[in-house]
């Protein structure tokens, strides 16, 4: 018998003596979560396309309350007519709205993309800047699009992306009660080795698209069952 990641049950981690309402008990199950989803998922990525720090910024943006498939659909055209941020920041936002239409929101996202560029030509030479304050005073751009560019596209390692997956996946193995993202990252650093910050949240995020789903989680067929307060009893 195999998972649905070709994982034999004899593969899985084996029980962790883990508690988090220790911090010792925290770690524990954050190293552990690390390691397992670190052998299941090696190829773990950003899923959305993108060729160069300017267009990861662009797909992010659009990537608020989208899939990373639908915004992958957009992207190739917003490209191809808007190779980089001065030709962007002399769009005309009708035209911007209607490439952009499909990933909703498209009014406030056109807007937050022309001021972008508009932004990135007037202040850093039409190049992506490489500090989070920098970032977050873009039009758009808030802590976690800024989190993205940085660790993908710079492969800094300033803070953690807490998305939707990471933000559930984070409670549910006890590792945080915040529920917002600021206090969920803050929760997060100490357990994680700064240098896998960027890969943490692909981690998570595949893990709670493919198994830790928010309605139905596979708990069954969970590589981190054996370390997850919440294993067969998620809420
Ligand atoms: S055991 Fe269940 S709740 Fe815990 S991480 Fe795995 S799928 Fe999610």
């Amino acid at each position: 018998m195999t998972t649905t990641f070709g994982q034999k049950p004899s593969q899985r981690a084996a029980p962790v003596a883990a508690s988090p309402t220790t911090k010792a008990g925290k770690q524990a199950i954050a190293t552990e979560m690390l390691t397992q989803l670190k052998r299941v998922y090696p190829d773990a990525h950003c899923e959305l396309d993108y060729r160069n720090p300017f267009e990861l910024l662009c797909a992010t943006i659009l990537s608020a309350q989208c899939t990373d498939v639908r915004v992958n659909m957009v992207t190739p055209a917003l490209f191809a007519r808007y190779a980089d941020a001065p030709a962007l920041s002399a769009a005309k936002l009708e035209d911007v709205e209607e490439i952009v239409r499909s990933t909703g929101f498209f009014r406030a996202k056109a807007k937050s993309l022309v001021g972008m560029a508009t932004r990135l030509v007037e202040r850093h030479g039409g190049e992506v800047p490489r500090t989070i304050a920098e970032l977050v005073a873009l039009p758009g751009v808030g802590r976690k699009t800024a989190n993205v560019i940085l660790g993908n596209a710079f492969a800094i390692n300033e803070g953690i992306v807490v998305d939707t997956h990471v933000q559930r996946l984070a409670r549910r193995l006890g590792l945080t009660r915040q529920a917002d993202p600021i206090g969920i990252e803050r929760a997060l650093m100490p357990l994680i080795p700064q240098e896998d910050w960027a890969l943490l949240s692909h981690l998570l995020i595949w893990h709670g698209r493919r198994v830790c789903s928010a309605r139905k989680p596979a708990c069954g067929d969970c590589v981190i069952a054996a370390v997850c307060p919440s294993a067969g009893r998620p809420t």
